[in-house]
Order: structure tokens, then sequence, then C-alpha cells
């Protein structure tokens, strides 16, 4: 077989889930021989008009995802609430899973996921098990900490921060952890990328910024102002995080730099991320990009930034439900150097994610200036009929 043989090969590769994440994923399939196909409930999701093929059905049903799955050559997730029984058989019968289906069962519950960190002698906060809320009300001397729901939580919503003993009612009545509260410096994401051969490439971290009322990302800035020596630290650790996976794959790594310097990882996710949008303009190999290379057996991309960067997310405006309405787009359109990415939801509610906008300039300052400037400008609303 010659190259060109091997070029024209179009490979069906599957997503599980059509949100933005497999929307921004088929952007970047349009420059690779890729035949795509989508697995999403709903007909009208953010992916469901840029794949090649659209079947509708539910990616927790086992034969939904086994049927879907079958004949595919590559099989990848955009939301790790899957059905990793019928990944784990079209693993066995050839279909290539990104990530393995063993790294989303250990990633998609906390308690695994806690247990994976101390097995691996990987820094991550101090924790606890509780099964329920009796057990939980045992232990107020293990306070102020997190407690973080094992399965079925996301974007803040299995999150609860347990200060004192008469917070603990707040806490889930299901099986959780019970994690020491950090005193944080710094957020950071590490987007790591792992080949099929084994190879690895590291993005530089970004350094996130949080609205803390809506535990949402405010914005993000690219590269981390971080000094050298807790860079080594955050790529080390996150080394360490991907390669007892033994699984090729993106994975973006979570991880607090705490106030007297220590480096923990707070929490892995094993797709495309949040944390990389920026890398669709701001660097040579956007994080999508990354995986149809990983995907498909060609070499990793190039991870360098072209420019420094901040992004924002745009986030349904509070008072706002139904049929989308932008506010402030032209405005924000006219800024130099600013890329805007509206993932084409037909409705908004408060705190949903719309879109995401990312800002290239050498100049920090510029980029905080940018990302405020952004944030005034720009309101998700809805139309009145
Ligand atoms: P989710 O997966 O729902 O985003 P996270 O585990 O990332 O939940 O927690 C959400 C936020 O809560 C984090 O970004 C951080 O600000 C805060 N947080 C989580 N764990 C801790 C901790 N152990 N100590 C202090 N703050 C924490």
């Amino acid at each position: 077989m010659t190259a060109d043989d091997y070029i024209c090969h179009m490979q069906k590769v599957g997503i599980l889930g059509g949100g933005q994440l497999g929307r921004m994923l088929l952007q970047a399939a349009a420059n690779y021989p890729v035949e795509t196909f989508v697995l999403e409930n709903d007909a009208e999701c953010p992916s469901a008009h840029l794949c090649d093929h659209f079947t509708k059905g539910d990616i927790r049903s086992f034969d939904a995802v086994y049927q879907f799955g079958k004949g595919l050559d590559a099989i990848t997730i955009e939301i790790e609430n899957v059905n990793t029984e019928a990944l784990e058989k079209l693993e066995s019968e050839g279909v290539k899973v990104f990530p393995k289906p063993s790294v989303l069962k250990t990633i998609r519950n906390k308690i695994l996921q806690k247990k994976y960190y101390a097995d691996n002698s990987i820094p991550s906060p101090a924790y606890i098990v509780t099964d329920n809320l009796a057990a939980l009300q045992q232990q107020s001397d293990f306070l102020p900490a997190v407690h973080k729901i094992g399965e079925g939580g996301y974007d803040g919503k299995g999150v609860q921060v347990l200060r004192k003993p008469e917070d603990i009612t707040k806490g889930f009545d299901a099986p959780s952890v019970l994690e020491k509260m950090v005193d944080i410096d710094k957020e950071i994401a590490q987007m790591v990328a792992v080949s099929s051969t084994g190879e690895i490439a590291l993005y530089p971290p970004v350094e996130m910024l949080f609205d803390h009322s809506l535990n949402l990302l405010d914005f993000q800035l690219c590269p981390a102002t971080i000094n050298e020596k807790t860079l080594w630290k955050v790529e080390a650790i996150a080394v360490q995080v991907v390669k007892n996976f033994k699984s090729p794959g993106i994975f973006a790594i979570e991880l607090f730099v705490d106030r007297s310097g220590a480096v923990l990882v707070n929490e892995t996710a094993p797709r495309v991320h949040n944390s990389g949008h920026h890398t669709i303009e701001a660097h040579f190999s956007s994080q999508f990009d990354m995986l149809w290379r990983i995907i498909l057996g060609f070499p990793l991309g190039n991870t360098d930034a072209i420019l420094p960067s901040v992004m924002v997310n745009v986030i349904g405006a509070e008072g706002y439900s139904g049929k989308v309405k932008y506010e402030g787009l032209e405005e924000v359109l006219g800024i130099d150097n600013a890329f805007v990415h509206l993932y084409g939801k037909k409705a908004t509610k408060p705190g949903r994610k719309m879109g995401h906008v990312t800002v290239l300039s050498k100049e920090k300052q510029e980029l905080i200036h940018q990302a405020n400037k952004i944030k005034s400008l720009l309101s998700v609303q809805s139309t009145s009929d």
C-alpha cells in the first residue's frame, strides 16, 4: 500500500453526543479523509447538520450505542455519560475507541477517579468517601470540604461547598467524595494528546478565572501566568495522569495551584474540552485537529501557541429563556483578532453555554481588557415571540 492509498481510505468515525464539542470536532473533520457519524437524542443538536450521518438515539443505551458503532472503524465521545458496556463490546470486535472504555469508567465516577489518583501517587486533594447523608453527618471534623457526587454531576451541579457542620444538609444523599477544601491560588487546565503509539504532546497550560455565582468559567487565559517550577510540576503530573490510563486520546486535566505552591489534580476529562477552545485559532494544531490526527493514525500536531489568547464563554443571561437573540454581536465581531463561535443552539436559558469568543494578542493586559469588553458587550437574550 502506498501513502496515497492510505490517504484515500476514508475511515468511518462515530461521535457519541451532539453538543458544541462534537460540532467543533466536525468542523475540523472537513480537512481529513473521514466519514462522520453522530449519535444523539436531539435531532436539532449543534452537531446534527455538520455530520455526514446523523442517528437519533440515546448514548446511554446499550443497543443504541452498539448498533451505531457496529461497522465503524473508530468511535469517540464528546461527553462521558455514555454506555461503556456497548463500547467494550465494540472494542472487543475491533472498533477502535478513543479514549478506551476502561478510562471512561474510571473517570466518570468521581470515587473511582480519586482512587485512581491515589493508586498512582498523583497529587490530588485529600478525601474520604461518603455513601449517604447519614455517613456524611459523621464527618464534621473533615470540614471545610467540598462534597462531590460520585456519578451524574457536571458544570458545578454535583458539587457542594461544606464550610461548617450546619452546611452538611446541603450534601448529597448518594455515594460521593468529600474532599478537603484547597486554599486555591490558581486554577489551571492542561490539555494533553496521546497517540495510539504512546507519543505525548502537551499544550501550554491555561489559567481559568471563574464566575463563582454561576459556578461556570468566566474567562480563560493562555498561557497561564505561573512560574517555571509550577509549570514543570503541572506538566509532570499531567504526563503521570495520562500514562497510567494506557489509552490514546485527548485529555483535559484540571489542576489547583495552592497558596503554598503545591499542584493538585482536581479532575480529568478524557476528551476535547472547554479549556481547549482557544486552540482553534491560537495554536498551530487545535485540540479538534489533534483528536482527528490521533483517531486516524496521523502524526501528532504542533501544540505551540501562535499568539497568547483569552477565551470568553458566551452564557445564556439571567432572566431569558426560549428562542435565542444575541445582543452586541456586531460590536464584538468588530474587535481586532476576536473570533466568535456560536453553537447553533435554538433555545437559551440562564447559564447555558451558547458560544465562546477567543481573542489573540501579544499583550496580556490587552487580552484581559478585551475579555471584559466582550463580557459587557455581548449578551444572550431571548425574543419575546
Ligand atoms: P465540575 O466537574 O462540576 O466542574 P469541579 O470538581 O471542577 O466540578 O468543581 C467545581 C469548582 O469547585 C472548581 O472549579 C473549584 O473552583 C471548586 N472546587 C472543587 N474542588 C475543590 C476543593 N477541593 N477545594 C476548593 N475548591 C474546590
